[in-house]
């Protein structure tokens, strides 16, 4: 198949309409598969209606079947139109953080959705992107978008349209490019169907920004504790991971060298993955630099890129620093400790 580019200038064009959105609409409104950005990552969107579209995406992400796939409208209607009543704190939640990378789960209508969507759940994940082009999309395909994040099942989430099509080209019909994402990592889902929200994924929206709107949450305990079923599907599937094993390690800046030595002395070639402000503290093969520990959101913006930068270079092992779990910060540790396939060494 071959993958049709659009590219659009979030700011230029608005004032155009976005005339390069048309075609990949009508695409999606004949249940073909498109990617596009979205303040968080790159989505891969479907008609949520449209059995045939979301098998599509299933298919060329390789995603399994029992993951459900966050549903992205545009306009309350459309939220209206797949959710029966929504609750006071959700409603409360979608006036302060709408659009925006926050996705509900609410009780899905029955019979409006592909069953698919919702893995055959009685709930629907569902959220409003605070990007231009993917309202404008959305609005302009006149149907809910079914979109995963647009990369490979298991791999590193997109942040470019390079980073979708390296994954992707060839398998959908076409990427609107709209330069890199935002906020980098995806959106925080917070369970709504139970009295007391429960957060299921950390993500761009701080347990502490919703807490500071309607008091406080829980978390899924499986965000802490390996050994618990997440509720959410798709917490519990391998993620985010680099070609080359990656490990986390948390202690001090010696102690990082010495791991790092020990690995040189196995004969490996060893990256290290640290903030702007260590940068000069490590001797290693290669050095990749994550962010800004002052800036936490600067780290979340370049999470995946960083992690896909290992695959061009030729390294057996890579070495991570750990970051602080507050604000965004939980979001970043929960990628990373996926993306380590739960690797950490630390010190005593
Ligand atoms: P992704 O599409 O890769 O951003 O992942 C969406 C995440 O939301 C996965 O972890 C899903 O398991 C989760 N999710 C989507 N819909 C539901 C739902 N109805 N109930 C619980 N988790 C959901
Ligand atoms: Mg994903």
């Amino acid at each position: 198949m071959e993958t049709n580019l659009w590219i659009v200038d979030k700011s230029v064009d608005k004032k155009k309409g976005y005339p390069q959105l048309i075609e990949a609409a009508h695409l999606l409104a004949e249940n073909e598969v498109v990617a596009f950005p979205t303040e968080t990552v790159y989505g891969l969107g479907g008609n949520a209606k449209s059995d045939e579209a979301v098998r599509k995406i299933f298919g060329a992400k390789g995603r399994p079947n029992d993951n459900p796939l966050i549903v992205h409208v545009a306009s309350m209607e459309q939220l209206n139109e797949i959710t029966v009543e929504i609750p006071k704190l959700a409603k409360t939640l979608i006036n302060e953080f709408w659009p925006g990378p926050l996705t509900l789960i609410l009780e899905k209508k029955e019979g409006v959705l592909s069953t698919s969507v919702t893995a055959g759940l009685r709930t629907v994940g569902v959220r409003m992107p605070d990007h231009p082009v993917a309202l404008e999309l959305i609005r302009a395909s006149g149907v809910p978008i079914a979109a995963p994040s647009a990369n490979t099942s298991g791999k590193p989430s997109p942040t470019t349209a390079k980073h979708v099509s390296d994954d992707l080209n060839g398998k959908i019909a076409g990427i609107v490019d709209g330069g890199p994402t935002g906020v980098g990592v995806e959106s925080t889902v917070l369970d709504c169907t139970v009295s007391v929200p429960v957060i299921l994924r950390p993500g761009g929206v701080t347990k502490e920004a919703l807490e500071a709107v309607i008091g406080p949450i829980k978390e899924d305990a499986a965000l802490k504790n390996q050994a618990v079923t997440p509720k959410s599907p798709g917490m519990k599937y391998t993620h985010y991971a680099p070609n080359a094993p990656l490990i986390l390690i948390e202690g001090s800046r010696e102690f990082f060298q010495q791991i790092v030595d020990q690995y040189k002395a196995e004969g490996k070639k060893v990256a290290v993955m640290v903030p702007e402000e260590h940068a000069d503290d490590y001797q290693s093969d290669y050095l990749v630099r994550s962010g800004s520990l002052a800036n936490l959101q600067s780290v979340a913006a370049r999470l995946y890129d960083t992690l896909r930068t290992f695959n061009d270079l030729d390294v057996d092992i890579i070495l991570a620093e750990v970051y602080p779990e507050t604000g965004i910060g939980q979001a970043i540790m929960n990628r990373l400790h996926k993306a380590a396939g739960h690797q950490l060494i630390k010190e005593k």
